[in-house]
């Protein structure tokens, strides 16, 4: 299948022919899934000297990886103070001491391997009320403890040094945060991979795993026999291990990519740091290389239309910048992320050799980037890093796979009200 209809497909780089895998293959490591999870696993092992043969059912970053909002966000969907309340101080310092760390892999993978994907520096977090401005300030001091400084709280008056709006009541600005065209991010790290002697088979569904001490990777055309198995395929991992998808739900959400806006952008986004806002359902947007604004919200179940993507977005953005108008939309797709009922990521283990990284739950880009070195330092045996994030219990959805989603959505709701009325 093709990649979505994203701006990010039509600005990729070219890539080489990755034919599908046929036949019988011996690997250290067989790496189910071409996202930033598998990708950042496979490098990382590759660079240990591990053979590694990644299975991708489509192409590289065609998932979640591939049409993101590319914004370099740290932490996790669920912040460190919910970890420490629910789960208690020592797995609060173990996740805190990890929380910055995926940030910085990209950075090194970007300036090690030449990976020409538009990283910029800086990230943005906006309030639209009182009590969001009560939550950055919030959210600046949990971070300080955690040991991330640098971090600056403005106020409404100074808004328009960065953001061209008068929507947010406060930023909170990130230096360290910051965008990248997220496609060529992942093509980039294939590329530094096969550099390294990874090999890389698309078009190649797995359709099953056979446990195990050499597990078997079975597609429709070929096997990798492998002493070690990952499987990264999140929120598109279908029935391949339903354990994994029962304790987690897909969901949707939407990107649009405007035309470019010539010297409008320095109306907008003066400084070209990211920016999202801290309610429930989010808006995230940034400029392009080419300055178009690639802005996105909001999780909505099933809209797959462009045309209907576009009249979901087009209000939020045009609420945001009002200058902008009547601009003119030219790509909007739709991406699943993979929801877990804690907001959590899971990580374990299917079996002794079988591993597996989902559900970041809407912030992944810097947790997959660091998992794929967590995952990668467990199959060199050394698993306390691992062990810290295998230890967060899975829970079920409430509903079951029947009403979880009607369930969700009503839970949503409930918490985009609140934020609209300030509550
Ligand atoms: C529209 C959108 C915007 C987002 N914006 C941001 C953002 O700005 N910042 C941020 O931090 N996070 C963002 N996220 C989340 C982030 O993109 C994801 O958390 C992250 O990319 C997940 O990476 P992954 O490798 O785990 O999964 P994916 O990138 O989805 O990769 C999974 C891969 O597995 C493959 N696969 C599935 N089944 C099989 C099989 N049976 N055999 C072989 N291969 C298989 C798929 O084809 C796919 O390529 C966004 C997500 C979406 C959808």
């Amino acid at each position: 299948m093709a990649h979505a209809p994203s701006y990010y497909a039509a600005s990729a780089h070219p890539q080489p022919d990755r034919p599908p895998l046929r036949g019988d293959h011996d690997a250290d490591v067989c790496v189910v899934g071409a996202g930033y999870t598998g990708l950042s696993s496979a490098l990382h092992l590759a660079e240990a000297g591990f053979r590694v043969i990644v299975v991708e059912a489509e192409q590289v970053g065609w998932g979640a990886s591939g049409r993101n909002g590319g914004q370099i966000v740290h932490s996790y969907s669920r912040d460190l103070d919910v970890i420490e309340a629910n789960h208690g101080p020592k797995t609060a310092a173990a996740l805190g001491a990890m929380a910055f760390e995926g940030a910085k892999i990209i950075r090194e993978r970007v300036y090690k391997y030449g990976i020409r994907c538009a990283l910029k520096d800086g990230g943005i977090y906006a309030a639209k009320t009182a009590k969001k401005v009560h939550e950055l300030a919030e959210h600046k001091a949990l971070w300080e403890r955690f040991g991330h400084p640098g971090m600056q709280l403005l106020d409404r008056a100074a808004v328009h040094q960065h953001v061209g709006t008068d929507a947010y009541e406060a930023l909170l600005v990130d230096p360290s945060g910051g965008h990248i065209h997220p496609l060529n991010l992942a093509l980039g790290q294939a590329v530094a991979l096969e550099s390294l002697g990874g090999v890389i088979h698309e078009h190649s569904r797995v359709t099953r795993i056979e446990r195990g001490e050499e597990a078997r990777v079975h597609t429709a055309d070929g096997v990798v026999r492998a002493r070690f198995v990952i499987v990264a395929c999140n929120a598109y991992l279908g029935d391949l291990e339903p354990q994994l998808a029962a304790k987690s739900m897909p969901c949707g959400t939407q990107v649009v990519a405007t035309e470019p806006l010539e010297d409008r952008w320095q109306d907008v986004l003066p400084t070209d740091y990211c920016v999202e806002d801290n309610n429930f359902l989010l808006d995230y947007y940034r400029l392009s290389e080419d300055r178009r604004l690639i802005f996105g919200g909001g999780v909505i179940y099933g809209a797959r239309d462009p045309r209907r993507i576009e009249s979901l977005i087009r209000p939020n953005l045009e609420r945001t910048f009002p200058q902008l108008a009547g601009v003119k939309i030219e790509f909007a797709w739709t991406g699943n992320f993979l929801l877990t009922l804690s907001r959590l990521p899971q990580v374990g283990r299917l079996s002794h050799n079988l591993y597996y990284s989902q559900g970041c739950s809407g912030h992944g880009v810097t947790y997959t980037h660091l998992i794929g070195r967590v995952l990668a330092e467990a199959i060199r045996g050394q698993a306390e890093r691992f062990d810290a994030f295998a230890a967060l219990p899975h829970y079920p959805f409430p509903g079951g796979r029947l009403f979880r989603v009607p369930f969700t959505a009503l839970g949503a709701l409930y918490y985009d009200l609140r934020d609209r009325l300030g509550l």
